[in-house]
């Protein structure tokens, strides 16, 4: 049976709450135990699949097809844990259950409530596979005291009830602001946060407090006090160089002895860092740098490419290199020539995206790549536009172009060189869409199997020839184009099994030019980078040392 560990956030939101409860994750693991995360979120969208980047950042894509929240980024890349649908749920799914269930007849006779149909459907989520673990962490987004959130937290303390004494705890996140005129670091919203916490029933056991130095004694013997926590389980999270510090320095704090002393257990097992040493010493001592220019849509928000961010890193830190990663976005090229924007980089990488804003930039930034002899890497989206320049540049398709593009515009332009895609195989069973579907989750979504031709680039950079990759898209290159395009050199070198799906493409003459249907930065990991992400900075550096 877990134990549970609730994350709460008081004061502002931002703090880095999704961090600490990942690294927190990693250090339980550290000391032997088994993990899981999960996140609880206020918000009214069944889930962030159809919001946009701007608004939530990334959205998250488990191996089961759920469309989730950027943190379970965070939790996997920290603990390793692939998350899944279950991992991940709002107060727009709840309802959207207990509706469900109310125009089944399951209450029938009943007038539904928060207290206790909502609040069970949250403690029914919570429950699921506690057996599996030794910790569930679940966390709660946003902020104590914001309307939304409120049967959340409600839910959490009569969870903490319903079980026997010991087998919850809670963890608050706050800020502790530093007032520079006076030189002090003042504890009173943190108090005031405890305060709104207790008055609906919730005392935390662990105090986690950000700030921009450490907390003199002084003002933890008074956060202790005034919030009735223990001297030592208020813990000091400072800012830091990179969030990979995070496990390291949270140890060094006490966080997970304070964890462990929460939930009485002693003596407690001794942790195992040295994977996380490990991970600093590559992010802290690069023996190189390369630049990576990212030509994207969403540039102006970095939570919005959040997992190709942070794959770069991890591709950098396999070749012990710094990646400087600069994001420009892709509609100055539909104005301006690329060159003098690209001259200088050692890489282009071109991620995912919806609509047709912006492609042309990205066609434009293929084609530099692809005639520069600079590495490419094109993720979905990416990959379509490379295929789409490949159709347009050298297969003398002028009109080449996609379906989405078209659709959105409501007129038809385009030989649709990519597809809206109606009919896959996902394991045994055939999915189908139509045109006129709802948005919400129904794209080609999760973990599907690729099959890789033998001796293409992809086969020796994975080192395999069957290998399991995460979708998110409606759109896919049409097979019809495929001879005409291999003709010309472009390679089909990845498939879908049944072999009707393009899953990668790359350039046979070309140092290092693919593009893959799929989103390979989503099971990245500091300790584990994505072989496509290692081989792609690889190849960076090289250009480097040509420069
Ligand atoms: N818009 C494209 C599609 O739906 C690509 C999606 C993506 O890049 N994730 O196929």
């Amino acid at each position: 049976m877990a134990r549970f560990i609730f994350i709460t956030g008081g004061v502002v939101s931002s703090l880095g709450k999704g961090l600490a409860s990942a690294a927190l994750g990693a250090l339980l693991q550290a000391r032997g135990f088994t993990v899981r995360l999960r996140k609880l979120d206020p918000y009214l969208n069944v889930d962030p699949g159809t919001m946009s980047p701007f608004e939530h950042g990334e959205v998250f894509v488990t191996d089961d097809g759920a469309e989730t929240d950027l943190d379970l980024g965070h939790y996997e890349r920290f603990t390793g844990v692939s998350a899944r649908a279950t991992d991940s749920i709002s107060s727009g799914r709840i309802y959207s259950n207990v509706l469900e269930k109310e125009r089944r007849g399951d209450y029938l006779g009943k007038t539904i409530q928060v207290i206790p149909h909502v609040t069970n459907e949250i403690k029914d989520f919570i429950r699921i596979g506690e057996d599996e673990v030794d910790f569930m962490l679940c966390e709660i987004g946003g902020t104590v005291g914001d309307i939304e959130g409120l049967p959340f937290f409600e839910a959490i303390r009569q969870f903490s009830q319903d079980k026997p004494r010991g087998q919850c705890i809670f963890m608050h996140l706050t800020l502790l602001p530093y007032i520079r005129a006076s030189g002090e670091l003042k504890t009173k919203p943190t108090q005031h946060s405890v305060k709104e916490l207790r008055s609906i029933g919730i005392a935390p056991d662990v105090l986690v407090c950000r700030s921009e130095g450490p907390i003199p004694e002084k003002e933890r013997e008074k956060l202790a006090l005034f919030c009735n926590v223990r001297p030592d389980a208020v813990i000091a999270a400072q800012d830091l160089k990179s969030i990979y510090e995070a496990p390291l320095a949270y140890h060094r704090e006490g966080l997970d002895q304070a964890v462990l002393d929460a939930f009485q257990i002693s003596p407690a097992p001794k942790p195992d860092l040295a994977k996380w040493e490990d991970v600093s010493d590559r992010i802290f001592n690069p023996e190189g740098e390369v630049r990576v220019a990212i030509v994207g849509k969403y540039t102006q928000l970095e939570d919005a490419y959040k997992s190709i961010a942070e794959a770069l890193t991890h591709g950098g830190m396999a070749n012990r290199v710094r990646v400087r990663a600069e994001w420009i976005d892709a509609e100055i090229f539909e104005r301006e020539d690329p060159s003098p924007w690209l001259e200088g980089f050692h890489a282009i990488l071109v991620p995912g995206g919806f609509g047709e804003r912006g492609t042309e930039g990205k066609i434009k930034a293929a084609e530099f790549a692809r005639t520069r002899q600079i590495p490419y890497l094109g993720i979905c989206l990416g990959m379509q536009m490379a295929v789409i320049e490949a159709a347009r540049n050298v297969a003398h398709l002028a009109d080449a172009g996609s379906e989405e593009f078209d659709h959105e515009a409501g007129r038809k332009r385009y030989t649709p060189v990519v597809y809206h895609l109606k009919e896959w195989v996902q394991g045994n069973a055939t999915v189908t869409r139509k045109a006129d579907d709802a948005k919400g989750g129904t794209m080609r979504l999760g973990s599907y199997t690729a099959h890789l031709a033998a001796g293409s680039k992809v086969a020796g950079i994975y080192g395999a020839t069957v290998i399991e990759e995460r979708h998110r898209h409606r759109y896919e290159v049409d097979i019809k184009y495929r001879d005409k395009l291999e003709a010309c050199g472009l390679v089909f070198s990845g498939m879908s099994p049944d072999g009707r799906l393009p899953e990668i493409v790359e350039w046979k003459d070309h140092p290092w030019f693919i593009g893959v249907q799929f989103h390979p930065e989503l099971k990245s990991k500091p300790f584990a980078p994505h072989p496509l992400f290692a081989d792609f900075v690889r190849a960076a550096v090289e250009v480097s040392r040509l420069v």
